[in-house]
This record gives C-alpha cells, structure tokens and sequence, in this order.
C-alpha cells in the first residue's frame, strides 16, 4: 500500500463528512437551544465556490463554518471580511467583502481585490479620520 492513498481517503471523508456533521449539528444545536430565543448573530457571508455574498444572514449561536448554503446545499458559506479602503487609499463606507484564504486552506495572505491590501480575520478599519471623510463625502 502506498502512503499516498490512504492520505486521500482521510481527506475525502473529513471533507464529505464534514458537510453532513455540520448540517447535523446546526439542527442538533437549534433543538438543543430551543428554549434561548433570540440567540441569533446576523453575519454576511461569503459563499467559497459561487463568490455569493448573503448579507446579514441569521446564524444560530455557535454554528460552524463552512455554513450550508440555502440555495446550492452545499457548505460552503464562511464569515466574510469587510475591506473599507479604496483602490485610491481612501476609505469607503461601502465595504468590500473577502473571503479569508485562511478560511478556504489557500496558502499565503488573503489580498482584497478591489484594493490590493491585506486583508485579516476581524479586518480593522481605515483610521478614524478617513472614514470621518467617507462618511462626509458618502452620507449625504
Ligand atoms: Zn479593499
């Protein structure tokens, strides 16, 4: 036997697995919680194979991600990253969303790809007096 195969095999079934273990365990979790009303969190989420993004989507506390999507079935939904800097350096109220390559095993940092910048899990924002001047120039 070759140390290649049963390599793939393990990788295979976490992979499949995981999906069915975490649908199970979001409906596990609800009916376990039932009692907590309002233990919701609304997340936007990033949708790994369409590039979706679900803005404000009502997650059960403690679900797990990859998180299944309502319209392909698949789990494929992780928490997005918001990018409020612009191609220009200047900050913007209207974020672009990133999925982290942490999130997906993608090797390397994950780059916004409207600006080019880093992008971090609980990505910070621009300082306070750009978006002070985004919120001038783009309130209204
Ligand atoms: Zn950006």
């Amino acid at each position: 036997m070759t140390r290649a195969n049963p390599r793939k095999f393990v990788v295979f079934t976490v992979a499949g697995a995981g999906i069915g273990l975490g649908a199970f365990m979001a409906v596990r979790f609800v009916r376990a919680s039932g009692g907590l009303a309002g233990e919701l969190e609304t997340r936007t989420l990033v949708d790994a194979e369409t590039g979706d993004v679900l803005a404000d989507i009502r997650l059960p506390t403690g679900a797990t991600y990859p998180f299944e999507h309502p319209k392909t079935g698949r789990a494929t939904l992780y928490p997005a990253e918001r990018c409020h800097w612009t191609a220009d350096g200047d900050a913007t109220l209207t974020p672009t969303y990133v999925l982290l390559n942490a999130y997906t095993g993608t090797d390397g940092p994950t780059m916004c790809p409207d600006c080019g910048r880093v992008v971090v899990a609980h990505n910070p924002l621009p300082p306070d007096e750009l978006m002070i001047e985004a919120a001038e120039r783009e309130g209204g």
